[in-house]
């Protein structure tokens, strides 16, 4: 596998933005009804710091019939965006579990993880997860964090672009010395 391949798998509870985040990242349009039972593989070429980045993003469906094909997936990522919904405390308590499945379908302590507080755009009188939680939580799990919204285009490119980062460390890290 190239060195500039990356494959990042989005992945979190069902309806906290996956599809329309990724969507909103590689068509610049915001889909507000998109099959949540849909998988979806994707191709795209950036730059990163001047540096060629092959990607391969994987839309995870989260429900738990799709397990199997999950973990596969989860297997085969080289860094995560996860992703939780601010207008959502379930999708937020869930962020634990899902990190707990990519370290172990993963074997490693160290996985490239992104957290995404999405929606950040809904009112504020919708917003049930603070700021401050979605920081501690980056922080107790050792991941970066952004406050993302597919519909208004917050921050969408930048998760990208820092998972790709992320993996670029972890990767030197693991080169021999
Ligand atoms: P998935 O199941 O995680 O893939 O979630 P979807 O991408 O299908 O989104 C679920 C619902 O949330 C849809 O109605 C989306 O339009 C909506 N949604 C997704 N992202 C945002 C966002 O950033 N802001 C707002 N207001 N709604 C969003
Ligand atoms: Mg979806």
């Amino acid at each position: 596998m190239s060195e500039h391949q990356y494959r990042i798998c989005v992945v979190g509870p069902g309806s906290v933005g996956k599809s329309a985040i990724t969507i909103q990242y590689l068509s610049q349009q915001f889909v507000s009804d998109y099959d949540p039972t849909i998988e979806e593989y994707y191709k795209n070429t950036i730059y990163v710091d001047n540096k060629v980045a092959y990607l391969e993003i994987f839309d995870t469906a989260g429900q738990d019939e799709y397990k199997s094909l999950r973990s596969y997936n989860f297997q085969s990522g080289d860094g995560f965006l996860l992703i939780y919904s601010v207008a959502n405390r379930k999708s937020f308590e869930e962020v634990l579990d899902f990190q707990q499945e990519i370290l172990n379908s993963k074997d490693l302590n160290n996985v490239p993880i992104v957290l995404l507080a999405n929606k950040i755009d809904l009112d504020e009188k919708f917003h049930v997860v603070t700021k401050r939680e979605g920081v501690d939580c980056a922080s107790n799990l050792g991941c970066s964090f952004l406050q993302t919204s597919a519909k208004k285009v917050i921050n969408i490119s930048e998760a990208f672009q820092e998972c790709v980062r992320l993996i670029r460390k972890q990767r030197q890290s693991k080169q021999p010395k």
